[in-house]
């Protein structure tokens, strides 16, 4: 279980915005593993059960799973002993009922509130950075109902996270430059500072 050693690190943005390239970077740097909750879900389609069938469905109209499912997933994989020293969730909470969700789970075992990384790009840039990708929900029109969908909660998850360790990033540079930035950022964070190697960087503020 997740036990407030180093930290919680979210991951928002919108699909194709880098979120899952970032996070297999700073798990790499901080030793805490990447869990994406898309990634789950395809592995579920994958075993054919019943329950990845349902999934499936879902993923290829572009909407999202219910929060009840994905709280229910992301609550049991913090449990896992690989969480001890802290996270990087790439892709949840993706709406604002899963954030309150995640802030319960943490204040419940008394551990601080997570780190939020909102990644700004482009609409035309994760456009094409979808179409190179060739997932199987990455068809021009999965595409444009998952960035409805994602517009339709990203402002009030912004809203919900608001002053609680929530920072902008311009994800629109190259992988190295976008790192940079959050391990500056991160490099601030006193409990993640005393138990990583995280070199220390000065944080500038735009
Ligand atoms: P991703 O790989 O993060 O782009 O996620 C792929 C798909 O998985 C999304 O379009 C959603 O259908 C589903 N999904 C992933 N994470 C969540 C979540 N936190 N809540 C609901 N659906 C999710």
């Amino acid at each position: 279980m997740y036990a407030g050693g180093g930290n919680l690190i979210v991951l928002l943005g919108p699909p194709g915005a880098g979120k899952g390239t970032q996070a297999v970077r700073l798990s790499a740097t901080l030793g805490i593993p990447a869990i994406s909750t898309g990634e789950m879900l395809r592995r579920e389609c994958e075993s054919g059960s019943v329950l990845g069938k349902v999934v499936q469905d879902v993923l290829n109209s572009g909407q999202l799973v219910s929060d009840d499912l994905m709280n229910r997933v992301i609550a049991s994989r913090l449990r896992e002993c690989d969480c001890e020293n802290g996270c990087i969730l790439d892709g949840y909470p993706r709406t604002v009922s899963q954030a309150r969700f995640l802030d319960r789970l943490l204040k419940e075992a008394n551990l601080p509130r997570p780190i939020v990384f909102d990644f700004q790009v482009e609409t035309d840039e994760v456009v094409e950075r979808l179409n190179m990708r060739g997932r199987t929900d990455d068809k021009p029109r999965t595409i444009r109902e998952r960035l409805k969908v994602y517009r339709q909660n990203a402002s009030k998850l912004v809203r919900y996270y608001s002053g609680k360790q929530y920072y902008r990033i311009r994800a629109g540079g190259t992988p190295e430059e976008v790192s940079g930035t959050l391990l500056r950022i991160l490099s601030c964070q006193p409990a993640l500072r005393s138990r990583t190697a995280v070199p220390s960087y000065s944080v500038q503020t735009a």
